[in-house]
């Protein structure tokens, strides 16, 4: 018998394949919007907001005002929950630095929903897949989302937390080896490190590792450069996923190497916050209406991410929009007219043949002068300074100054082969040893 409290919408959520079209696409959103709409209406939030006012259809939609980050913050904890407490699955904050948390919740329908978005990659995730989340479990949703998706498939995961003092370095690549692990989601750089933990233990990141079949990364800008170069390194594939602990996933990757919008399960717009007006693709910060979701209904909500959206027809038929994630726009240096962002000096530094060895770096502004370090192998060092100098210069006509350092110098190899042993807390002590130690646990 179903339950009239515990409404399955399994059936109902569109499954890629089930539309031919971007007017089919948009028909599917539109037929969905009402249960979106009744969902919001049992939300404090917006039952407070412009008088409790909903819109009725899609124009009513994009009349309503952006629902934004600070409204979240306002909202702690559980100003937007639209069900009955009880019937929540999780909570969540999302990574802010300081102040009010922004908190997320999802009951277990919302789950299914999630676990089904983050799996939709083009690389399957089967039962014969062993599975390392190497995304954070605490408060944040990233780890907890690929656990689901990859339990929904039956593989076996292997949680491998990297903001926990239990999974260094060193841990990563014996388990990465040990358990002949296929699959992996983590941030592009903690992959780099895996690497260079494997090389510092003697291994062979493209050759020892065969299990390994892709990896899937988020949560970082990440140039094509960078990801060229770590599939290269751990010669697997590199699969990019990008979404938000506010959402879940919101796009994913194609056979064609594509990343494309959820649409299906999202309405999403593009925000210009110059001229604040809002429009259905093009370039701006994403804004997303969540279609499916009764824990913590979201009408417009502004994720802040600069991106560029486009609906252009791409070879895997998945007639879903496309998206370039540009980062977020803490990421920008500005001299003059010129704007330096993150990505764009990785690229550079990517762009460095594979046989430097660069796989570190770090850049900051001074006046006019973009100063650089890289780690290099020895031999290269020379080479990769001045490489990377007349690439800056190409790219930005600016005068840069380069530090090619030895691997080590800027990721430490203590960092890479340390073991981790988590004690337990503890209060007595024998008499030759040290009591300092009593309850730091950590
Ligand atoms: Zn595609």
């Amino acid at each position: 018998m179903t339950d009239p409290c515990r409404p399955d919408d399994a059936d109902q959520r569109p499954r890629i394949g089930d539309w031919k079209g971007y007017g089919d696409l948009a028909d599917l959103q539109d037929a969905r919007l009402a249960a979106t709409v009744a969902a919001a209406a049992r939300s404090p939030f917006y039952q407070r907001r412009d008088g409790g006012r909903l819109p009725a259809d899609r124009a009513g939609l994009h009349a309503l005002a952006l629902t934004t980050k600070q409204h979240l913050r306002q909202a702690y904890p559980f100003g937007m929950l639209a069900v009955d407490r009880s019937r929540l699955a999780t909570y969540h904050e999302s990574s802010g630095s300081g102040g009010t948390p922004t908190a997320s919740y999802y009951t277990e329908t919302d789950w299914a929903d999630l676990a089904e978005r983050y799996a939709r990659k083009w690389v399957g995730i089967y039962p014969s897949d062993t599975f390392l989340v190497r995304t954070p479990y605490a408060l944040m949703i990233t780890g907890h989302l690929a656990q689901a998706a990859a339990r929904l498939h039956g593989a076996t995961v292997v949680p491998g937390d990297n903001r926990t003092l239990a999974m260094p370095y060193s841990r990563v690549v014996r388990v990465l080896r040990d358990l002949a692990v296929t699959l992996t989601w983590s941030l592009p750089t903690d992959t780099l490190l895996w690497a260079a933990a494997a090389e510092a233990a003697g291994h062979r990141p493209d050759q020892d590792f065969p299990a390994l079949r892709a990896l899937f990364v988020g949560g970082e800008p990440l140039s094509a450069a960078r990801r060229d170069r770590i599939a290269r390194i751990w010669n697997a594939r590199v699969v990019e996923e990008y979404g938000a602990t506010e959402t879940g996933s919101l796009a994913g990757e194609c056979p064609y190497g594509r990343l494309h919008l959820w649409a299906d399960r999202n309405i999403f717009e593009v925000h210009d916050p110059r001229s604040g007006r809002t429009t259905g693709h093009g370039r701006g910060q994403l804004v997303v209406t969540p279609l499916y979701r009764e824990a913590m209904p979201l009408l417009r909500y502004n994720i802040e991410d600069d991106v560029e959206v486009a609906y252009e027809p791409c070879e895997c038929d998945w007639w879903l929009p496309t998206v370039r994630v540009l980062g977020r726009s803490g990421f920008v240096c500005r001299t003059g007219a010129v704007e330096i962002t993150q990505l764009g000096v990785e690229e550079l530094v990517f762009g460095l043949p594979a046989g430097y060895g660069v796989m570190f770096w770090r850049a900051r502004l001074v006046g006019e002068l973009l100063r650089i370090e890289i780690e290099a192998r020895e031999r290269y060092r020379e080479a990769a300074a001045d490489e990377l100098v007349a690439a800056v210069r190409r790219r930005y006509g600016l005068d840069a100054e380069v530090s090619a350092r030895a691997p080590g110098e800027l990721v430490p190899h203590a960092l890479l082969t340390a073991g981790g042993d988590v004690l337990k807390p503890r209060g007595l002590y024998g008499p030759d040893e040290d009591w300092d130690k009593a309850l730091q646990y950590y």
